[in-house]
Order: C-alpha cells, then structure tokens, then sequence
C-alpha cells in the first residue's frame, strides 16, 4: 500500500518513496534545552512518533536522528540578544552546561512518558563544533559568507531559491519588516549568523576557536551539519514545527545545498501549533503548560497523547483542559474496552477495519481517521479474539498504553483494604465484601471483580 506524505517543499501530498528503501533518514529538530519543554512542543515530538511508527508499519527501516541544542540559539530569531542558553544558565545560577544536563534529561523523562521511541542518534550541538566550523570553512570557499564585526553570516542573494520552502512573498515580507538600524553591516535583511564573535564586553562561559576568531556557531548551522554527518548529504525526511518553516528550515537548506550543490532533504514534513485561547503556545508568551502541570492535575501524560491523536497534525489543535478531560476519559474507556478483551492467539484482525485504519495512516497520516476506525471496530459485532488482535496492532501506532495496567501506587490503607476484599470474597462473606468496595470507593478507587480475580483502578 503506498503512503503519502504531505511535503512542504512541493505544497502536495506526495507518494512517499525514500532514496535507498527499506532504509529510510529523518531528521527532526531537537529541544534547547535551557527550560522544560512546554505541550506545545511535544505536539510536535508527537506527531514526529506517529510518523515513525508509521513508516514501521509500511515497511520501511528508520534511521531517526535528534538534536539538542545547547548552544547558539539567542533569544531572536534575527541573531541577536543572548543565547537562551547562558539566559538560562543566569536565571538558575548555574552553568550553562549544568542547564543543559538538567533540561536535556526532562526532556528524555517526558519523551519516555509519552511513549516516543528514542532517536537512533541524540547529538548535542557542542560535541559537533568540528563539523559545524568545517560546514562553514566550504561556505567560505564558495563565497557564501561575508564577515562583519559580530559574526560571520550568509550571503542569501547568493544563494539562488533561497526562499522555496516558505514561498517568495513571504520573504518579501521579511525584507520589508526588518528594523531599520537592526544590524547595519548585514547585506540583506533574510542573511543570517553562521558563526558569531564572542562579545568583547562580556565574558560567555561557552565559546571556541575558529579560523574566523573565538565564538560560538549561529543555532541553524548545527542542524544542517549533524543532519549530513548522520544521514548524508542527502536524505528522506526533515520534520519540525511549523514556525521553523521561514528562518530555521530556510536557512539549513542554503547552507547545507550551498556547500554541496545537492538537494539536502526530500521530504519537508511540519507540525501546526498548539493554541491555547486562540494563540499559540510559546514560552515567550508566558502561561505555558508543562507535562509536569499536567500529571499534578491528574492527567496522565497519555491522555495528552491521545488529544494529540484527535487532530491532525496540519490543523491547528486547541489546548483547553475541558478538551483535555474528554481525551481523558476516551483513552480511559479505550483501555478498559482493551483489557475485557479475550486474548485469543490464532484470531486474525478483520481485514476491512485493518485497512481502514491502514488507509488513514496511508493519507498523510490522518490520526483522527485512524483512531475513529478503531471505536468502529470496538462498537462492531467482531469476536473478542479478533477485536483484540486488531488492537494490539493498532497499540503500535497509537502507543496510548491500551494493554499497560495502572501503573499507579496505592496507599497502605488502600492495599489492606483490597486484601481484605480478596479475603471477604473467598469466604462467601459479600456483606463485608460490599461494605470494603464502598469504602475504597470512597477513597477513588474502583473495584471490579472478573474471573481472574477482584481489579482495581483509580477514579
Ligand atoms: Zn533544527
């Protein structure tokens, strides 16, 4: 069955086909790891699982590559301000390389708990300066870089096609809003840093030698030089947020198409935004929501998963915790209709639900769709047997936790009550049984009794 893929470089749902199949490289823009990641962001991660799982399911080997950001990325998009990272590292006193340790590990904690399977390759921008200053010195031979007295940057209107990913009026528009006095020895207002000079009125904790003088590299080159160690100088998939269409994507495509003259990506995938009261979710913006504030509203990192599902990733999805709830209480019913289902080996899945939901997935990944063909499934006439062997295949692309019980801990109180259930039950005692259920009950939990015995699980 083929796959089509929406590509943002062809504005089309393409059929996707990689350069060397089975073998497929994505490439997928990583944390700055100078905060926690806010439910915005992890849309993305989100999507960028569902496509991997995905391409698993149509036969395809991924080869999945990530950064981290820890250096370079400053608080403007237009190479000015501070790096987040030093930003970071001041607001907590600490290093900017403590800061990087401590939100690269959150980062990795929240991945595992929203079921993201790791990357292949995690590389961090600072073991890859090497690479970075070489991409640079084969810009240098072409002529594509020019020297200022903070940084080195590229020379876009030397770089024909330089605005094909996002389209030509909106560079315009970038040419037309510059600042004027913004950085005056810039040639054009879209040329960017590709290395910058350590301030000299400043001390920054990280900077290092270059043929050009001590610095530090500009955010966007980073990508483009581990994304070719990795994948070569030309590979299948690069995704990222949408808001890394006209600077970031644009820039890695002339720097790394400009020092090889080949094409660098094929397939240009993105994520819409998370909106939260009709704007998008942005750590500028203040009022970002974490995984953690989640998890201490009783939600299960999950459940977001599942809301993540309920959109697709070309359609702006609306953060309310109302929504949020309803994700909530779906995954919840998705579960128990999961676990009351028989396991019966030898049941194959009912091929028209399997290639209904296939079809979904198969059309530029329409999670919605799919997830709709599951409740169909689950409200069908099919054989217990067979709905959960649907199931379980369906679990390799949703990952919603459907087969896990609870991992929740219970209270002590908890514990000897559902004993003493257990006990009551055995010896026939089913007033006292009663009277045990309503009091753990009354403290959230609910008891079912089946043939494998009493099971239990939070309100
Ligand atoms: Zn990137």
């Amino acid at each position: 069955m083929p796959l089509f893929l929406f590509n943002t470089l062809t504005r089309n749902k393409d059929e996707f086909q990689p350069l060397h199949p089975p073998e497929v490289g994505l490439y997928t823009c990583g944390p700055t790891v100078y905060d926690y990641q806010h439910v915005g962001n992890y849309r993305t991660y989100v999507f960028e699982d569902v496509l991997r799982r995905s391409l698993r399911l149509f036969g395809f080997k991924v080869r999945h590559v990530m950064n981290i950001t820890d250096v370079g990325h400053l608080t403007s998009d237009a190479d000015e301000g501070e790096d987040k990272m030093e930003v970071g590292g001041a607001r907590e006193g600490k290093s900017a390389r403590d800061i990087a340790k401590l939100y690269t590990e959150a980062f990795l904690e929240d991945c595992r708990e929203l079921n993201l399977l790791p990357p292949d390759v995690l590389c961090k921008a600072t073991d890859h300066i090497p690479e970075q200053i070489e991409l640079i010195s084969r810009l240098e031979a072409k002529g594509l870089v020019y020297r200022t007295s903070d940084g080195l940057y590229y020379d876009t209107a030397r770089f024909p096609g330089y605005s094909r990913l996002v389209g030509e009026d909106h560079v315009r528009g970038i040419e037309e809003g510059a600042r004027v006095g913004a950085n005056p020895e810039k040639k054009a207002a879209t040329d960017f840093a590709v290395w910058k000079f350590s301030p000299k009125d400043k001390k920054r904790h990280m900077e290092w030698a270059s043929p050009w003088g001590s610095g530090f590299p500009g955010w966007h080159i980073e990508c483009s030089a581990m994304a070719m160690k990795y994948l070569g100088e030309t590979f299948d998939i690069h995704c990222g947020g949408v808001d890394h269409i006209p600077i970031h994507h644009t820039n890695e495509i002339a720097q790394a198409e400009g020092a090889t003259s080949k094409p660098f990506v094929r397939w240009w995938m993105h994520a819409e935004f998370l909106v939260m009261n009709s704007a998008k979710m942005a750590k500028s913006a203040g009022g970002f929501v974490t995984l953690a504030d989640l998890k201490a509203r009783g939600f299960d990192p999950l459940d977001y998963r599942y809301h993540c599902l309920t959109a697709h990733y070309r359609k702006q999805l609306d953060f309310t915790w109302e929504a949020l709830e309803a994700s909530k209480t779906s995954r919840r019913r998705l579960r128990e209709a999961s676990l009351g289902l028989q396991e019966e080996k030898s049941a194959p899945a009912r091929a028209d639900f399997d290639r209904a939901f296939r079809d979904s997935l198969a059309d530029d990944l329409n999670a919605p769709a799919a997830l709709a063909s599951v409740w169909d499934m689950l409200r069908s006439a099919m054989p217990s047997g067979m709905k959960r062997c649907f199931l379980e295949q369906a679990e390799q692309i949703l990952a919603l936790g459907l087969f896990k019980e609870e991992a929740t801990e219970l209270s002590p109180d908890a514990e000897r009550l559902l004993s003493a259930r257990a006990r009551a039950r055995a010896e026939k005692d089913y007033a006292l049984s009663d009277k045990l259920r309503a009091d753990l009950d009354a403290m959230g939990i609910i008891v079912e009794d089946t043939k494998q015995g009493q099971k239990w699980r939070k309100k």
